[in-house]
């Protein structure tokens, strides 16, 4: 890949340069350097990628369900080809390391594998004699021109959480991938382009703002999808939803586990840490904090403090290396700020990541494991995203104030336990009130047969990404009553 090179969209089946007034420049986190600059597209170019998706539209859903998936089938194989330059392209803009890198895509593939199964998934239903001599039937037809806008955490996974569902039913599809990590998605169009899908069917548009919201407002896009942030993903699904469109808006976490003290604790801290730190403690479904309840206190701590200081931070290219930097100087600081107010408002320091320097790599944006104890529910730091790798710990006397407390939280996107109790798992799984559940997992990240079931401020909408939901969501049902004259049932 050449440096510097200005990105281009894919639209109608070209790659054309955008005519945008402005680029930013994407950076290798690890280094400071500069890959490539993006296009900050303008509200024209959404515009041809929509006329270009509506052209298609037609003829696309005319297509035979089985036929539309022989692209899909196609499509894994070129990932699974080139998966580890994917997977290397994603380390160098996002940071995290290339096992991580590799990991995301596997899961993204995995939503192609789910979605081939189209012609199954999309069927209806139907009932002979509802009334003498009438039949009724349900048919999904695909909505239209849909589009989705995603985050720079997983800039190989999360598009593909919407586009292989979105076409397989008969779709047309726009990306807007985060302009943070764009090269990801660049390399899979790519890819895409080999596939020979009429044109239309799938473009990428890169940008921010302004052609998010020229996508929010455009009357022919029927459907969004969104993911980012949680004040982002109201505001898209309040904008998408003013202009009468399906959204479906995946938020922001601020994720609990709790420990009981009958928990293995060697097991659990390795599955916390991994939690807590991996990806740089980017993922929405990292642990932020941990709950010990009674006697779970001081093993929990003192091995978490191993585990924290031990971590290997550096480049993700580096393959002994087992957390790379967070994304951006800014969010370097946010977090480095954030653990000065947690330890200002009361918890105690007992691994300090700031100022991490990191031999060879001083430009990095790199922040350490770091592990805050006693926190105060009340504080800051607890009710805060923080999406760094910053753990902070909170004790408890028993399993209901744990509950209670992740219960209070604004966020619902994932709560875990460790445990050996089958009771206190049963009660765990039926009393909290968050989407996603782990009994002894730290990352409970549903597989792609199954939806992604963010709740409260971390999701937005009413059918969640992946797996039933998606055919759902990217399908409208017709209902079709049926007579025929011969059958005449009764006078008019
Ligand atoms: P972000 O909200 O800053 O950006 C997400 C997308 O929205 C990007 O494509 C960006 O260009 C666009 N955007 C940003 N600001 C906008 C605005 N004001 N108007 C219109 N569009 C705007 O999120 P991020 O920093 O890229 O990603 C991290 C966030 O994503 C975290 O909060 C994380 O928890 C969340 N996330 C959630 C899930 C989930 O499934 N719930 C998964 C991954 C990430």
């Amino acid at each position: 890949m050449t440096q510097y090179r200005q990105l281009m969209n894919y639209i109608g089946g070209q790659w054309t340069h955008s005519r945008a007034a402005e680029y930013l420049p994407v950076r290798n986190p690890a280094t400071d350097e500069v890959l490539a600059h993006v296009p900050l597209s303008p509200a024209s170019e959404v515009d041809t990628a929509v006329q270009a998706a509506q052209a298609a539209f037609d003829g696309w859903r005319r297509t035979p369900p089985t036929e539309r998936i022989q692209y899909l089938f196609k499509l894994k194989r070129l990932l699974e080809e080139h998966s580890e330059e994917i997977a290397h392209l994603t380390t160098q803009e996002c940071g995290k390391t290339l096992a991580e890198a590799q990991g995301e895509l596997l899961r993204g593939i995995e939503n192609v594998e789910v979605a081939t199964g189209i012609p199954s998934l999309m069927m209806g239903y139907n009932l002979e004699d509802i009334a003498s001599g009438i039949d009724e039937h349900m048919f999904r037809q695909p909505v239209g021109v849909v589009a989705a806008i995603t985050p720079f955490n997983f800039p190989g996974m999360i598009p593909l959480w919407f586009l292989p569902y979105a076409i397989a039913c008969g779709n047309c599809f726009i990306l807007k991938p985060s302009e943070k990590v764009p090269l990801t998605m660049a390399r899979v169009f790519e890819l895409i382009d080999q596939l020979g899908l009429p044109t239309g069917v799938v473009s990428l548009v890169n940008g921010g703002k302004e052609a998010v919201d020229a996508l929010l407002d455009h009357s022919l896009v029927r459907a969004i999808s969104f993911v980012g942030s949680s004040p982002v993903a109201k505001y898209v699904y309040s904008r998408a939803a003013a202009n009468g469109k399906r959204a479906q808006c995946q938020g922001g976490a601020k994720n609990t586990v709790i420990v009981l003290p009958d928990a293995d604790m060697e097991m659990t801290t390795r599955i916390v840490a991994d939690s807590s730190f991996g990806c740089a403690g980017q993922r929405c479904l990292a642990t932020s904090v941990a709950i010990t309840v009674g006697e779970a206190r001081r093993e929990f701590r003192e091995r978490l403090v191993d585990a924290a200081a031990q971590r290997k931070v550096g480049s993700g290219l580096d393959s002994e290396i087992e957390m790379g930097p967070v994304i951006t100087p800014e969010s370097k600081q946010r977090i480095e700020s954030l653990i000065a107010k947690g330890a200002g408002e009361g918890a105690e320091l007992l691994v300090d990541g700031r100022n991490a320097q990191v031999k060879g790599y001083e430009r990095g944006y790199f922040v350490r494991p770091t592990l805050l104890d006693n926190l105060a529910p009340q504080s800051e730091l607890a009710r805060t995203e923080i999406f760094g790798p910053v753990l902070s710990l909170i004790h408890v006397q028993d399993i209901d104030a744990a509950i209670e407390l992740i219960n209070a939280s604004p966020f619902g996107n994932m709560a875990c336990l460790f445990t050996s109790s089958g009771a206190a798992a049963r009660k765990f799984r039926y009393e909290a009130r968050v989407g996603n559940i782990g009994i002894n997992v730290g990352v409970a990240a549903p597989m792609a047969f199954f939806p992604f079931t963010g709740w409260k401020d971390s999701f937005f909408g009413d059918m969640h990404a992946q797996g039933r939901d998606a055919i759902e969501f990217y399908t409208e049902k017709k209902v079709v009553v049926e007579r025929w004259p011969r059958e005449w049932s009764r006078k008019f």
